[in-house]
């Protein structure tokens, strides 16, 4: 590097390794960066819909990954070409933003690049292609308002949440369970929404798995598991009606720091010592006994004499717990971290459930949606989901109810398999808002994709309590928009007109890809669908994956989010009008 100054004293810098970098400028740095967008696809492509392939990836370390996820598969490739970083990054904000459709995304932005580059080649400038792209969006955003069908759902009527989420789920690998997992995933959803605020916080959602069982064993737990045991193996295994001090201090006496130096010469000092220290601890297991907690859960661990103390004063107690889980197990029993040992109360070890359920149930206010939500209002629970209060009533009757609720706050602890493998259970809370997931499987490579699933069909059903416009899916949904954007090209006199048309002819690449990766002829499957849905006007005829016998997807419940499938078209048209903008590409070249 130089400073130098031009003819007028200004300095400037000169660059040696400039020389040094490779450079492509104009039509060439575009279709260098096409390619690369469209290698990306490709690799995907072949992953998209139910029948779609899955691919299997190694990490440095050696462990396997066998997805057909596409974030997740674009997550682990490790690309390096700055194109291909940014597929990455658009498959990356879909699933951010929506969580599913995320293969569809790159299929759509390699379609639009490969239009792109024949509208390139025969002339037309990069930026009429992206002005022409971005009208086409909007064409077909608008378009699939107009086509978008509304349904309502309740508490009572939750199968439209269901068939919407079994969709997601049909293209996994997990199909095989996707109506139990469904059904958790809607249930899960509903126990933690908001419903008047139409919100939902995933996070209240965990999603645990344990190697083993069957995948048909995953359950749904309205309460926290977590994935560590009682510290003393004779500590009760079960505790009724818990009262749970949350800790996130120390939970022994005092060490002495490295920088402080104690002075033990005698037996007598080291004994009064052991002593204290013994005092100290046995003093703060007797504050917990008389604030009224039966289960003391640490952040930190405590020695084995502190365990053996425990375990003799009666007082059970988890070591080592992570710090969400905490929060989790806080929100759940409605009690409080406790930070610092001696602001430890019995106020923060959780509410009495029993009152408000027991008034509910009393009164029978299984029709009286309003009066469960003003009784906790009132008490400053609103947060609680009414919705699942209402669906336990109309599912299960009041005396199960009564059960449900009776037992509010048990913890237990659950072996599995043969191995010496705990987990803790901790159910009926007061506050259902906090729920767990509870995966099983025959190895961790189906652990791992079932809670990859779960987390699409978890956005899916959330996005509907946000929004609850569908369109119909298998392509159908696509189809109909190039339908729309083709017939709006004709109104453009400009040059845009070709890119608007390209535009449409990408948008069939969903469904020309969805017919080849099940088996059928892709272009004659897609003129026969088209055909038909121009000829009855109806926009519902898909491609018809599974073979059912059918191409209207409303007869198959193949349905996907509206917004799914906007941000889908927004996101492929935004990344792909950024990859045609770029005219210069300076690199290091490789020695
Ligand atoms: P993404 O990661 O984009 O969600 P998927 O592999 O999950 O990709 O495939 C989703 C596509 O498969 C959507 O276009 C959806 O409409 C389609 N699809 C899912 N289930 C079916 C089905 N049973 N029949 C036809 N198409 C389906």
């Amino acid at each position: 590097m130089a400073l130098a100054f031009d003819e007028f004293g200004r300095p400037f810098i000169i660059l040696k390794e400039q020389e040094q970098k490779s450079r492509l400028r104009g039509l060439d740095a575009q279709k260098a960066n096409i390619s690369a967008g469209k290698a990306v696809a490709r690799i995907l492509r072949t992953s998209l819909g139910p029948k779609g392939m899955d691919k299997m990836l190694q990490s440095p370390d050696g462990d396997v990954i066998i997805t057909n996820d596409g974030a997740t598969i674009l997550e682990q490739m490790d690309v390096d070409n700055q194109i291909a970083k940014l597929m990455v990054e658009l498959s990356r904000s879909q699933d951010y933003e929506i969580g599913d459709g995320t293969t569809g995304v790159v299929v759509m932005a390699g379609a639009l690049l490969e239009q792109a580059e024949r509208l390139l080649e025969r002339g037309i400038h990069p930026i009429r292609v992206a002005e022409g792209y971005e009208m086409a969006s909007r064409i077909a955003v608008d378009h699939l308002e107009n086509i978008a069908k509304k349904f309502e759902f309740g508490p009572t009527d939750l199968e439209p949440l269901i068939q919407t989420c079994m969709t997601t789920l049909s293209s996994k690998i997990v199909n095989r369970c996707k109506r139990s997992l469904a059904e958790i995933a809607v249930k899960a959803v509903l126990a933690v929404a908001d419903l008047e605020r139409k919100d939902v916080n995933l996070d209240l959602i965990k999603v645990e798995g344990k190697v083993g069982g069957k995948l048909e064993d995953t359950e749904l737990i309205y309460g926290i598991v977590v994935d560590k045991d009682m510290s003393h193996p004779q500590m009760p295994k079960r505790i009724e009606d818990a009262k749970i001090a949350i800790l996130t201090c120390p939970f022994e006496p005092p060490k002495p720091k490295t920088k402080h130096k104690v002075d033990i010469d005698t037996v007598e000092k080291f004994q009064t010592l052991r002593k204290q220290e013994q005092q100290y601890f046995d003093d703060m297991v007797q504050k917990c006994k008389d604030v009224g907690a039966t289960l003391v859960i640490c952040q930190w661990g405590f020695d084995d004499e502190a365990n053996h103390l425990l375990m003799h004063r009666n007082l059970p107690a988890v070591r080592w717990v992570g710090g969400v889980e905490l929060e989790l197990i806080a929100i759940a029993t409605g009690g409080r971290i406790v930070p610092r040992f001696q602001e430890l109360s019995p106020e923060k070890l959780g509410k009495d459930t029993w009152l408000l359920f027991i008034i509910a149930i009393v009164f029978d206010l299984r029709h009286l949606d309003v009066v469960p939500c003003l009784l906790y209002s009132l008490i400053g629970w609103h947060s609680i989901c009414y919705g699942l209060m209402c669906s336990l009533y109309c599912t299960f009757g009041i005396s199960d109810v009564i059960i449900f609720f009776i037992k509010a706050g048990l913890v237990r602890e659950k072996s599995f398999g043969t191995t010496k493998d705990r987990m803790l259970y901790i159910e009926h809370c007061a506050n259902s808002r906090a729920v767990t997931i509870f995966t099983r499987g025959g190895n961790k490579m189906i652990i791992e994709e079932t809670k990859r699933s779960l987390h699409d069909a978890l956005c899916v059903a959330r996005n509907l309590i946000r929004n609850n416009s569908i369109v119909y899916g298998g392509g159908s949904a696509e189809i109909s928009c190039s339908i729309a954007v083709e017939a709006a090209a004709d109104r453009y006199p400009g040059v845009e007109q070709y890119a608007i048309r390209a535009f449409g002819d990408a948008l069939e690449a969903i469904p020309m890809a969805l017919a080849e990766n099940s088996g059928l002829q892709p272009i004659e499957t897609l003129s026969a669908v088209k055909s038909q849905q121009i000829k009855d006007n109806n926009p519902n005829f898909g491609i018809d994956c599974n073979d059912v016998g059918t191409n209207d997807m409303r007869e198959q419940n193949v349905f996907e989010t509206l917004i799914g499938k906007q941000q889908q078209i927004l996101l492929a048209t935004q990344v792909v009008k950024m990859i045609l903008k770029i005219d210069d590409v300076i690199s290091p070249s490789e020695f």
